[in-house]
């Protein structure tokens, strides 16, 4: 099989899945890439230099793997399927900067693997072509999550994509709207075809980038609880904060009462729905909860 190509490209990603007999599985949510000019620009959209240490999510055959190991100092990227392991075995053979874990990316502890795998003091960036099926899981994880990344540049399909980026009152604003801006702030770098990969899609997909943003200064009591009052408050989109809030709670008077003391305390309106607040708002609430003895 010829390496003069780069993984991505129609003709060499085609000879790569019949010579290994390859046949996608659509419930892992693959769809390979294989257009150079969209790799460009992921890596330039994550300015990923020399010094940089990498995670990559779902390498797949290996085709932004390769890019990544070209442009950074390290790859250390999580593969669920193992059949892929012995392709990237050979796809990757000539790069010694890259480590291939095969684990659930839901499952790993990100931390322990990247004391274990990378070199500490280097900036960290997460870049990936998502599995689409579980696009919002591994955000939520990610930003919920103690490790901090200079960028994220992440591919998915261009419905999530808005909701990042969505303002307060609209429909696509919801829990991963606040998950990304608490830290970040992002910013649509490009929407892509779903003609360059293979198999296509059935929706279109885009670029996000999510740059950190300097330490806030308003800050929960705790980050955990913040992340569990978001979540709750989006539970049921159709019912209001109160009744969203006795879900997580529990309905017993002493409850209630403590609900409502939060609420008054946060000055927030019991009737309004989850869609309505800022982030700001979401962490008065969170403290407001915690004064109230809720959290
Ligand atoms: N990076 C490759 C590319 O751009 O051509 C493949 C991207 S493909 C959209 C998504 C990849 O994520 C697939 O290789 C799939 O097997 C992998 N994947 C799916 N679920 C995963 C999970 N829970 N943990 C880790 N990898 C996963």
């Amino acid at each position: 099989m010829s390496k003069d190509l780069d993984i991505a490209n129609p003709a060499r990603t085609q000879a790569i899945m019949n010579a290994y007999g390859l046949r996608v599985k659509k419930s892992l949510g693959q769809n390979f890439l294989t257009d150079q000019n969209v790799l460009h620009n992921i890596v330039a959209t994550a300015d990923i230099g020399q010094n940089d240490n990498v995670i990559e999510i779902g390498p797949g055959i290996g085709a932004l793997t390769e890019y990544l190991a070209r442009a950074g100092h390290h790859v250390l990227a999580f593969e669920i399927d193992d059949r892929l392991l012995p392709i990237l075995e050979e796809t990757l053979f000539d790069y010694d900067n890259i480590d291939i874990i095969n684990q659930d990316i839901l499952k790993v502890d990100l931390p322990e693997m990247i004391a274990t795998h990378l070199e500490p003091d280097r900036p960290l960036k997460l870049v990936a072509n998502l599995p689409y099926y579980i696009t919002t899981p591994i955000l939520m994880n990610v930003l919920a999550g103690s490790v901090k990344f200079e960028n994220i540049v992440v591919m998915m399909q261009k419905e999530v994509a808005d909701r990042l980026a969505a303002e307060p009152g609209t429909k696509a604003y919801g829990a991963l709207t606040i998950a990304v801006q608490y830290r970040m702030a992002a910013e649509l770098a490009m929407i892509v075809p779903r003609t360059v990969f293979v198999p296509a899609p059935n929706v279109d997909s885009a670029i996000v980038k999510l740059t950190a943003l300097p330490p806030r200064t308003h800050v929960p009591f705790d980050e955990a609880a913040f992340f569990k009052v978001v979540k709750a408050g989006f539970a049921h989109r159709r019912k209001n904060l109160w009744n969203n809030l006795q879900s997580l709670f529990g309905k017993l008077p002493e409850t209630k009462t403590a609900i409502q003391a939060a609420l008054d305390q946060a000055e927030i309106d019991p009737k309004i729905r989850a869609e309505r607040l800022t982030v700001d708002e979401f962490i008065t609430l969170t403290d407001a909860l915690h004064a109230s003895e809720l959290l």
